[in-house]
Parts: structure tokens; C-alpha cells; sequence
């Protein structure tokens, strides 16, 4: 089946500061990523902060431009072009974020909130706007008189359920989900999780499902793609990675991911990096990867390893594939039951109000 999305070689630079006289400095947030969606399927993207997930959210619905790459949705160009086409094109794919709080405006009714884009892309006469506003509503699990409601008189799951609605309004082809239940209660993640499901059921979208929480995305993910510093690392189906991964970066990612069966959580044990995420401005010399890696070699520091196909998946390591590498028990002397791996640099973030 033909890709819904396209996305090549994809880059964001930011220029971050410097002066007259000293090298011009750049936040590499983004640096070639590439990857196709499939019609109703997910693709989960993953990874610590500051590692460009939702830069490249920012970069997919054209709310920042990215600096080159070219980004094809139903076979149309859409990183670069007029803001005109922009519009058309911005029908078949939207966005919902972390903070429905803050993208739903405080001063207007859910009616008014849900009828604006129905208006601006004229998706149906005046008089029908609210039987349509309802319509969502219902869609969303929510009843008509939530119409006449402001965002502060709701919880965080039903204005999650709003901004999500609101999404569905232009029936998009693609929902970009920007963490959307991170801020949210466990019993209400999972409302919003089968919501979105049921309606990838019903309506066959496609969904980039952007999070930290590997647990929850390897619950929803067709397949999964591992970011750090601005590239993606492995990318592949959400079931064969979690029987094996590839990359000694998502096998710590995956050692902090618990499990619900406890003879499988026995045999685990957590893998700590040592450091912190490197910043994006001064990148170290060959992978990315090298300065927290337990395996590196003098190749690793030497030479870029590139994003190659091994065994069905992609993968960015020079070892990748080699008989049991990575080690499945993780290496001596990193592991550990105590600690995440999920830390949040502070080189992340020194970075993150520019990038994120
Ligand atoms: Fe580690 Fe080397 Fe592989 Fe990079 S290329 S992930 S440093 S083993």
C-alpha cells in the first residue's frame, strides 16, 4: 500500500547566537530524518527530550519551516510552498498537543472552538455548524450540551477530548498526537487511547503518536522509530522490538519499560547511561551515541554510522546485527534496577525553549 506520508531527509538548524567575529553556531535538532506512514497506521517516535520529536511535529504541520528535506502527504509537497496551499493541504493532517489547556482559547465556548474550522474551511453551511459540533462531540464520547461549555469547565480528559474532536472536525487523513495524555490521569490516558484507536478503527486515519512513554506507545504502535539528537536511530515494527532491539541507545530505553508479566520483568534488568545528553550545538565526532554508549569501539568515534536496513528494521550502529549484539543481559558494570534512563539533560534543557 502507497505511503499517506513522506518524509525525507528532513532538517531543522537553528542559529544560536554567537557574534561578528567567532564560528557561526547552530542547534542541530533535526538532521535528516526519514520515514513513511501507511495508511491506518501508527508510528510511534520516541526518545529522551531535547532529541527532536516534537520539533519534528512542529516541522510536519509547517508551524516551524524546516531548514530542507521534503515532507509528501498524499503525494504533495508540503515542507515548502505558500501558506494558500498550505491551507488545502492542512484538511489531511492535524495536530494535537500535550496541553489541550493551553491550544483550546480560554475565551470561547466548545461550540465556537469546534465550528472554526469548519467555518474556515467552509465544511458545511452556517445553520448546520452546531448539528456538526455535535456530531464530534458525539464522536469523542461527549454529549451535545458540552457545546455551550468554556475549557475551565472542563476536566483535563473531556478538553483533551475536545482538542481531539476539534482535530477530527476537517476529517484528516493524518493526526499528528503530540504527547496527548502525558498531562493526563492513567484511568483518563486510557480513555483517550481507546478513543484514538476506535477511531483509527472507524475512520481509517493515520497516526504519528509522539511520546516519552514507551510502555504506552508499545500498546498502540504499528511500529515504533527511536530518536536521539536530532536522528533516528532504529525504526521498526512495535512487536519484533519488543522481543529484540538493535541499538545499544533503545536497549536502555526498553531496560526502563516496565512489564506486566512477571517472569518476563525477572530476567530484566535496567541499563544506565552514563552522562548526559550531549548538546545539540557542539555534536561529538562520529555516532551520536558514542560518549553514553557501554559499547563503543575506536570505530564508533572515527566514523557516522548511517541509518541501514538490518533484518527487516533500520537501524543506525556499525554493529548492528552482529550475533548477540547488544548483549542481551545489557553490558558489566551499567546495569541496574534502580534508575531510568529517561533523564532530562541539562544540555536538553539549555536547548528545548529553541527547539521544542
Ligand atoms: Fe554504540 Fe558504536 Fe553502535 Fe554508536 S556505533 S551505538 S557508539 S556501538
Amino acid at each position: 500500500m502507497s505511503a499517506i506520508l513522506e518524509v525525507v531527509d528532513l532538517t531543522k538548524h537553528y542559529p544560536a547566537g554567537g557574534n561578528w567575529f567567532g564560528p557561526r553556531r547552530v542547534v542541530h535538532a533535526l538532521d535528516g530524518v526519514s520515514f513513511t506512514l501507511a495508511p491506518g497506521e501508527t508510528l510511534a517516535v520516541v526518545g529522551e527530550s531535547g532529541c527532536g520529536k516534537s520539533t519534528l511535529a512542529r516541522c510536519l504541520m509547517r508551524l516551524v519551516d524546516s531548514t530542507s528535506g521534503s515532507v509528501l502527504l498524499g503525494g504533495m509537497e508540503i515542507a515548502s510552498g505558500d501558506q494558500l496551499r498550505m491551507r488545502a493541504l492542512r484538511r489531511q493532517m492535524q495536530i494535537v498537543f500535550q496541553d489541550p489547556y493551553a491550544s483550546l482559547n480560554p475565551r470561547r465556548t466548545v461550540f465556537q472552538l469546534l465550528s472554526e474550522p469548519l467555518r474556515l474551511h467552509q465544511v458545511c453551511a452556517r445553520h448546520e455548524r452546531r448539528a456538526k459540533a455535535a456530531e464530534l462531540l458525539a464522536a469523542v464520547g461527549l454529549r451535545a450540551d458540552f457545546l455551550d461549555r468554556y475549557p475551565y469547565e472542563l476536566s483535563g480528559g473531556q478538553r483533551q477530548r475536545v482538542a481531539i474532536a476539534r482535530a477530527l472536525a476537517l476529517h484528516p487523513r493524518v493526526i499528528i498526537c503530540d504527547e496527548p495524555v502525558s498531562g493526563l490521569d492513567v484511568s483518563v490516558q486510557a480513555q483517550v487511547i481507546n478513543l484514538l484507536r476506535r477511531l483509527q478503527g472507524d475512520e481509517g486515519m493515520s497516526y504519528i503518536f509522539i511520546s516519552h512513554d514507551l510502555g504506552l506507545v508499545l500498546r498502540i504502535a504499528h511500529r515504533v522509530a527511536v530518536m536521539y539528537l536530532g536522528q533516528i536511530v532504529e525504526l521498526g515494527d512495535a512487536k519484533a522490538l519488543t522481543r529484540r532491539v538493535m541499538h545499544p541507545y533503545s536497549q536502555a530505553l526498553f531496560s526502563a519499560t516496565p512489564v506486566a508479566d512477571p517472569s518476563a520483568a525477572a530476567g530484566r534488568r535496567r541499563i544506565v547511561l552514563s552522562g548526559d545528553l550531549p548538546s545539540p550545538i557542539d555534536l561529538p565526532a562520529g555516532c551520536r551515541f558514542h560518549m553514553r554508549c557501554p559499547y563503543r569501539q575506536d570505530i564508533c568515534v572515527q566514523r557516522k554510522p548511517e541509518l541501514n536496513e538490518v533484518e527487516g528494521r533500520l537501524v543506525r550502529c556499525h554493529f548492528a546485527g552482529e550475533p548477540g549484539f547488544p548483549p542481551a543481559a545489557g553490558p558489566n558494570g551499567h546495569a541496574t534496577t534502580t534508575h531510568s534512563t529517561a533523564t532530562d539533560s541539562a544540555a536538553a534543557r539549555d536547548v528545548r525553549a529553541t527547539v521544542a
